[in-house]
């Protein structure tokens, strides 16, 4: 006899997903390639230099996509790139030019280039840590694929879209009639608007670099069937969204300033090395960072890394509130009031999380919060309205603080709301607990008898013994406070 199975729910069903699609201008049902599976790809660092908050603005939002698909119910393989080659200082031309940014940073500092990126690499992971980021599947850099990046160039020329000249190879711009279909830019308003570059060896002013020559002195090159050269940033993050998810699939995001030349010259290498096939269905871009109202620059002073804030006393779960707390299609306006407000909101949250949960104790949760969860969950799914969301949040928690107020709240609806807030809400915006190092049960036993040794010693008024054992757990990160008659431990 077959068993009965158990009825589940209906838990297990894909809420519907909207996005605002670069490509198509619009706000759009989102519709995997495959059933319950995203694969999407996020333009990462180029790490020659520290992130600034601006740039990881674009990586938390990368970051809120993928962890408001998963909360939808989809299986998610995320790839964010390093750059670690190949991105030139004159990025905003249709084919860059000027020097390597790696490069260029490691002939000012007299090392080697890539000691730079992985310098530069490792502070980012860091700093993404910090915010709470979650890790991509896969993190490829750049430099280890070269030989893909070789070969997109080849097929581009078989196809005819390529051409080499004096160990150059270039797109031929003019041949791919979809140019311009994200940036919504025409080839003949960029030439007018001198946002080419020029160079006697392209047959096109438009053309762009799918590999470059490399000068004798060249820090960073290699071998390739034109001999020695370097490849182009773009085709970087087309042969390594192509080998590792495959064409087509199904989201890509960057910041706004990657729609131009980027994204537009992906979507031209895609296309024409793959049959004329679409090769992304949804792109995603987030708006700039504005800092106090201004564009953020070095010279307006305006300009923060993650260790500028930290170092200022802001912390990395405040910094992630602050840059999601705006929708991503808008300009956020960064100021130190956000990150102050982001401050407040965080203590509000965890110490109501703290109320509700001392009320719930190991009480069974009831519906309470079921209408909040599902407006949370449609709200962010309605193309990431983090803004929204919070509202409901918020609107949850003033509603169980007046019933507790009145003595009214139970302590199944008390876990309801603690339910929502650890499975809902932290699920996504991941600041419900603080940065405290875990204490394994042994250091607390050991933590608790030093403190036992510690009243003895008071007691027999050898108060050096009794200040070198607080000393020595101080010195372990431990602080003792001494109240009420009794003393407690907290971690500093
Ligand atoms: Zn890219």
């Amino acid at each position: 006899m077959p068993k009965t199975l158990p009825f589940v729910g209906f838990g297990s069903m894909i809420p519907k997903v909207f996005l605002y699609n670069t490509l198509t201008k619009k706000k759009e049902e989102f519709h995997p390639l495959h059933v319950g599976e995203v694969k999407m790809y996020s333009c990462g660092p180029t790490v020659y230099d520290y992130a600034h908050i601006g740039n990881f603005r674009s990586f938390l939002v990368s970051d809120l996509l993928t962890r408001v698909l998963r909360y939808a119910g989809y299986k998610v393989t995320k790839v964010q790139n390093i750059t670690d080659v190949g991105h030139l200082t004159n990025d905003g031309t249709a084919d860059a030019g000027g020097e390597d940014k790696i490069a260029h940073k490691a002939a000012q500092e007299k090392v080697d280039p890539f000691a730079i990126a992985r310098r530069y690499e490792d502070a980012f992971v860091e700093d993404e840590k910090l915010l709470r980021i979650l890790p991509p599947e896969h993190r490829p850099r750049a430099t280890e694929y070269i030989a893909e990046q070789i070969e997109l160039a080849q097929t581009l020329i078989k196809e005819g879209f390529a051409y080499e000249v004096n160990g150059s190879v270039y797109f031929r711009t003019k041949k791919f009639k979809n140019y311009g279909k994200l940036s919504g830019n025409n080839i003949e308003d960029l030439v007018a608007g001198a946002r080419v570059e020029v160079n006697d060896e392209k047959k096109d002013p438009m053309d762009f670099a799918l590999w470059k020559k490399a000068e004798v002195n060249h820090l960073m090159q290699w071998k390739s069937p034109w001999g020695m050269g370097f490849p182009g940033w773009h085709a970087e993050c087309s042969a390594m969204s192509t080998k590792l998810l495959g064409l087509p699939f199904d989201i890509h995001t960057g910041g706004e300033d990657n729609i131009f030349p980027h994204h537009e010259c992906e979507i031209a290498q895609n296309e024409c090395s793959n049959h004329g096939h679409k090769s992304v269905n949804y792109w995603l871009h987030v708006k700039h960072l504005q800092v106090n109202g201004e564009k953020m620059s070095k010279s307006k002073g305006n300009f923060y890394t993650i260790r500028d804030l930290l170092e200022k006393g802001w912390k990395g779960d405040e910094i992630r509130y602050a840059l999601l707390n705006g929708h991503y299609q808008t300009a956020l306006n960064f100021t130190f009031d956000s990150l102050e407000m982001a401050r407040n909101s965080i203590a509000r949250i965890r110490e109501a999380y703290r109320i509700f949960k001392d009320r719930a104790r190991e009480a069974q949760p009831d519906e309470f919060s079921q209408n909040s969860s599902e407006k949370f969950k449609t709200t962010l799914c309605d193309d990431l309205n983090t803004a929204d969301a919070l509202s409901v949040v918020f609107e949850l928690m003033k509603q169980g603080m007046r019933l507790r107020e009145e003595a009214d709240l139970s302590p199944e609806q008390a876990s309801s709301i603690v339910l929502f807030l650890e499975k809902d809400f932290d699920v996504i915006f991941d600041i419900l607990k603080g940065n405290e190092k875990t204490i394994s049960p042994e250091k607390i036993k050991e933590i608790e008898q030093k403190i036992k040794e510690r009243n003895e010693a008071r007691n027999n008024k050898n108060w050096a013994q009794a200040d070198e054992i607080r000393d020595e757990l101080l010195a372990e990160g431990i602080e003792l406070v001494d109240e009420k008659g009794k003393t407690v431990w907290k971690p500093q």
